[in-house]
């Protein structure tokens, strides 16, 4: 049975149920270059199912026959409260904390489908796509002078840096962007937020040491695995 708790950075469990995880696509200009992609004035969202969370640490598990399994570090949003038509100020008020996570991606796969014009799901929601942090309480990230609007990360890949942004550059903010996937899901308490990934992806492979770091002050470790 896939079980996975919620925990702060304190690694507390988080009294929040397991919820789908809320992710938008297209959301940095050098991202976007790099994939070529075709973009719309509409947002780009997709959803990954409950059973896409686990923990980063636990370690991360990736498919290693279907292609390319590609990085994609992103902030995440924990969210405390139902969202529905949200206010900006709503949004703000649901979010319980920060962290960072991993939007997996089979990447080769995806662009078959792409090709057949059909919905990529099977690329991005497979078990264990979306490994996460623990987060970091609203309150604590305020406490640190840690505004959303400018969050520096970075995904180190056997020490190398990979992927380095700032929330600045998100084409949509984090509340902009989950006031907007308020209007077409509502979102519920235990639901996560992944908030877009900056330029900079590219395959995983077995035994790969991973770093994720967040604010300039909070950093994760762990290493990859074959999936089963
Ligand atoms: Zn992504």
């Amino acid at each position: 049975m896939h079980v996975y708790h919620h925990k702060s950075i304190t690694n507390e469990v988080i009294e929040l149920p397991s919820g789908k995880v809320i992710c938008i696509g297209q959301n940095y200009v050098d991202h976007i270059e790099e994939m070529n992609s075709v973009t719309a004035p509409e947002a780009l969202f997709f959803i990954k199912p409950t059973t896409s969370v686990c923990c980063f640490n636990s370690p991360i598990k990736i498919p290693v026959d279907q292609g390319e399994c590609h990085n994609e570090v992103e902030i995440t949003a924990l969210i405390s409260k139902p969202l529905k038509n949200a206010s900006l100020g709503e949004v703000e008020s649901a979010i319980w904390g920060l962290g960072i996570g991993l939007d997996l991606t089979l990447r080769d796969v995806q662009a078959r489908l792409k090709k057949l014009g059909r919905p990529w799901e099977v690329a991005k929601g497979f078990d264990f796509s979306a490994p996460l942090s623990p987060f970091v309480p609203f309150e604590e990230l305020k406490v640190h002078n840690i505004t959303l609007d400018s969050i520096e990360f970075e995904l180190l890949i056997n020490q190398t840096v990979r992927q380095k942004s700032n929330s600045s550059l998100m084409i949509r903010s984090i509340c902009q962007q989950i006031k907007e996937m308020s209007e077409h899901f509502t979102l519920l308490p235990g639901d996560v937020v992944m908030t877009g990934t900056p330029a900079g992806v590219g395959p995983l492979y077995t035994g790969d040491n991973v770093v994720m770091k967040l604010a300039n002050k909070y950093e994760f470790t762990s290493h990859v695995i074959a999936a089963n």
